[in-house]
């Protein structure tokens, strides 16, 4: 289980009230994220990969505090919308990157690779360079290198947001069985709330820096009490 406690974070020193998030999220569960742009979402997944150094607060996985390891040493593998694929390498690289940096695999270690861009459907593609490829064959790509790093918890910041919404649906079912298959937690940032309905059975609603609601997706979307969550949807 992942649980995030007051996990403070401000961009600039005298903000006058930093962001601070709290979430609970069970172990094998998607939950989605949502809510205005600006409100925090990707700054909330950054903290959870150590890409941002929180001003207070704990992250622990299964009990186990991880927000003082370094980026590298976390459980987690983050997925954007932009895929930071290397152009110049073809996919069977760009995925054995997300192994090792210095690309020494193991023959075991080059195996998973092959497994992984198998399970992606991307084996025939496998020489190919990103340029070649259609956006939603780019973001298996990026879902492949997440998944040959075996890190517990994969978090996702739009990573669909450029496709249109039969592709999206398609990956966000590829997501749920990957994270079924591989024990993962996952957290998905989407704009779109049919995504969160596909997705997850829970959703939060992040407004201000702050996890307003977490509750499950259908009652979030249709029944919120929140001005902020009507705001936020338009139904108000
Ligand atoms: P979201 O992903 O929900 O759109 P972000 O987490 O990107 O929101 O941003 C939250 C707030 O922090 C916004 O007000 C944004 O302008 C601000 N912010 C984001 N990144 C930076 C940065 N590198 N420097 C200063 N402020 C930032
Ligand atoms: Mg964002």
């Amino acid at each position: 289980m992942l649980e995030i406690r007051h996990l403070e974070f401000s961009y600039r020193d005298g903000d006058q009230t930093p962001m601070c998030f709290d979430l609970d999220v069970a172990d094998g569960e998607v939950v989605s994220l949502i809510g205005p742009s600006g409100s925090g979402k990707s700054t909330l997944l950054n903290l959870i990969a150590g890409f941002l150094v929180p001003g207070g607060g704990q992250i622990r996985l299964d009990g186990v505090s991880i927000e003082s390891l370094p980026a590298s040493r976390r459980p987690v593998s983050i997925v954007f919308q932009q895929h930071n694929l290397f152009p110049h390498l073809d996919l069977y690289t760009n995925v054995a990157l997300g192994v090792d940096p210095s690309l020494r695999l193991t023959s075991s270690q080059s195996e998973n690779v092959r497994a992984a861009l198998e399970r992606l459907g991307l084996a025939e593609l496998q020489q190919r360079k990103p340029g070649a490829l259609s956006g939603g064959q780019r973001q298996r790509v990026a879902l492949a290198r997440a998944l040959v790093r075996r890190r517990k918890i994969l978090l996702l910041d739009e990573a669909f947001a450029a496709l249109g919404p039969a592709l999206r649906a398609e990956l966000i079912e590829l997501v749920k069985s990957l994270v079924r298959e591989n024990g993962m937690t996952a957290l998905l940032v989407s704009h779109q709330p049919r995504d969160a309905l596909l997705a997850s059975e829970r959703t939060a609603f992040i407004c201000d820096g702050r996890v307003l609601a977490l509750q499950p997706t259908t009652e979030l979307l249709e029944r919120s009490p929140l001005a902020a969550v009507g705001e936020y949807l338009g139904s108000t």
